[in-house]
């Protein structure tokens, strides 16, 4: 008994934990060494004397059970410590007074007595509160994240309906964000976006939310609306603020954001439902040249419905092979000689028939499947030539159309290059051609581009030439071959408009600059009899050639060689025929 008393002792000299015994009279008869520091008392206070009740009442008295007369407290705690059935074990946690958290366990012991532990779980408790902050905050932006984002909606939803308000939910995306991170690091990429977070922030008010999704995503909730004016307000500020230079280590950084709104109760009171509206007006947004918002509505669903399937479709037709080239002929009209013929686009869609890039181009280009095409028209172009050339066709340049989007990164470069290994086709026999658009989009990227192309081999001209804003003044600085008048101007000629005047400037322009003009769109005897008269010789148009996809083009071409057919009489049309 007494190696018992000793073994007990000992445990209740080193156990880390508080522990209360009680005899069945509930007085306190053993206790360990660790219990006065667990709960915050001094250690001389316990003694055989205490009653459970001082216990109690000694901790309602410091506010460990909150506000409340502590001999109420103590008394209404003792009352309920035996159910009918006798002692409940029990276990919860408790902030004690002492700021530490506290949790109690007590059981009853075979004697009649209770026992009772303490255990300090202030650290677990402040670990689990991290974790569930964590779970809830972008840790780059210390934004809600896509978690807390999402149970803010439900929450803010069901106090609008309640209260008949207004919440408008916005997406962001970030324009010209994803190059930054290869530019200028990953570092660099997130200190824009811990800016983007605190200039967002500061034009909200305290009751709206804005969270980062992931990415170069945010969204804002604005709840507490009157009138969706006020949102577009807000917006309008946001599109602003975020176009401002971000300086990051002396490094001035320009960016943008596009934005999709939706509008609860407008909308569904569904937070999913209202989420993907606010997708697709983003979306829109994005495909309207970036930098401008959209507000989701039905007609919005119905077109980017139609442009995801377009998008969809334009896909499968990489996939499946239905692109084709058409060639339309450039003349030199003192000659009569082919100089170059420019490859033009077409699709072969199963069921639409053949289409023109005016039905596809703009989403191929938002999209950036334009660079996949490209590449691939760049090699389909570059075969026909060299095909050409072993047939034995006069030498002619293949011209290439080149979006703006194929100038980004290096990836034309990389095309071009093996569009000409694998053709085994000489550069001068490639041209691109280049629009006002990509020469205005980033100058320096563009200038190091051009001279590496043109360091290659390849011919540049600048297309629809005069209808940009780069035009007469910049065509100097720029080490392009050739330009293409617009056709609009060529069409306007001996009009009486002012077209006659643009076009003479733009072909004097290239006379004084060595860069030749090539006019196109040419459809009447008097406009090419105009453009020949101003000693611009180089044609393109609907009056020599329409462009013709590859076979029919090879048999014109052939055609054209053969002897000239003796004038056949007129043919009688079939409908006289049969009548
Ligand atoms: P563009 O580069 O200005 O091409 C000339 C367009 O004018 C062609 O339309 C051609 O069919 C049309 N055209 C030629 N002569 C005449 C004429 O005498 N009168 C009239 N009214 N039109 C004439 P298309 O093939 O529909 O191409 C439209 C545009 O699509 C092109 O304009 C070009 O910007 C773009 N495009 C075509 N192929 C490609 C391509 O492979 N890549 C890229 N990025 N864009 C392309
Ligand atoms: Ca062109
Ligand atoms: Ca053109």
């Amino acid at each position: 008994l007494e190696q018992n008393r000793e073994i007990l002792e000992s445990i209740l000299f080193h156990m880390d934990q508080g522990l209360c015994v009680y005899d069945a009279d509930l007085r306190l008869s053993a206790w360990s060494n660790q219990l006065a520091d667990t709960v915050g008392v001094d250690p001389e206070w316990f003694d055989v004397s205490k009653h459970m009740s001082d216990l109690i009442f000694m901790f309602a008295d410091r506010g460990d059970y909150g506000d409340g007369d502590a001999n109420l407290i103590t008394e209404q705690r003792m009352a309920n410590l035996y159910k009918e059935d006798g002692f409940h074990s029990h276990r919860y946690d408790r902030m004690m007074a002492h700021g530490k958290c506290v949790e109690i366990n007590g059981s009853v012991l075979p004697n009649g007595g209770i026992v009772t532990t303490y255990t300090d779980i202030t650290d677990r408790k402040k670990n689990e509160e991290t974790i569930k902050q964590l779970a809830l905050t972008d840790p780059l932006t210390q934004l809600a994240n896509r978690n807390q984002f999402r149970s803010s909606l439900q929450d803010e939803l069901e106090l609008a309906e309640t209260q008949s308000k207004m919440v408008g939910l916005a997406l962001l995306d970030l324009d010209r964000f994803k190059p930054i991170n290869d530019s200028y690091g990953h570092p660099t990429g997130d200190q824009v976006l811990v800016e983007v977070g605190t200039r967002i922030k500061d034009l909200l008010s305290d009751s709206d939310i804005v969270a980062r999704l992931g990415g170069d995503e945010f969204a804002l909730i604005l709840p507490g609306l009157t009138d969706t004016k006020d949102a577009i307000k807000v917006l309008k500020k946001i599109i602003k603020i975020i176009t401002h230079p971000f300086v990051i280590n002396d490094v001035e950084i320009s960016i943008g954001t596009s934005v999709g709104i939706s509008f609860y109760p407008e909308n569904d009171v569904d937070p999913d439902e209202l989420i993907r509206k606010a997708d697709v007006a983003l979306y829109e947004a994005k495909a309207a040249g970036r930098g401008t918002y959209r507000i989701y509505d039905q007609q919005v669903d119905q077109r980017v419905n139609a442009a995801h399937k377009l998008e969809k479709e334009l896909r499968r037709a990489i996939k499946n092979d239905e692109f084709r080239l058409a060639f339309q002929p450039q003349f030199d009209v003192t000659n009569n000689k082919i100089v170059c013929v420019e490859a033009l686009l077409r699709w072969d869609h199963p069921e639409k028939g053949v289409l023109t890039p005016s039905t596809f181009l703009e989403c191929a280009e938002t999209t950036g499947l334009i660079i996949e095409i490209g590449t691939w028209v760049l090699h389909e172009a570059a075969l026909s030539a060299q095909r050409w050339q072993d047939l034995g066709f006069e030498a002619m340049r293949v011209a290439v159309n080149i979006s703006a989007k194929q100038f980004r990164g290096n990836e034309l470069m990389k095309a071009a290059r093996s569009a000409l290994r694998r053709a085994k086709l000489d550069p001068q026999w490639l041209e691109f051609e280049l629009t006002e658009q990509s020469i205005a989009d980033d100058q320096d990227l563009m200038m190091r581009n051009l001279e590496d192309l043109r360091k290659l081999g390849i011919s540049l001209a600048i297309d629809d030439f005069g209808t940009g804003y780069s035009s007469l003044s910049q065509l100097r600085a720029f080490p392009v071959d050739r330009v293409k008048i617009d056709r609009s101007f060529v069409q306007g000629v001996t009009k009486e408009s002012q077209d006659d005047a643009i076009v003479k400037t733009i072909i004097d322009l290239g006379r004084n600059l060595n860069i030749e003009v090539v006019a196109e769109g040419i459809e009447t005897e008097e406009q090419e009899e105009f453009l020949a008269s101003l000693d611009c010789h180089q044609m393109q148009g609907f009056k020599f050639a329409r462009p013709m996809l590859k076979g029919q083009f090879e048999d014109w071409y052939q055609s054209r060689y053969e002897k000239p057919k003796p004038a056949r009489k007129p043919r009688k049309k079939k409908v006289n025929a049969k009548s």
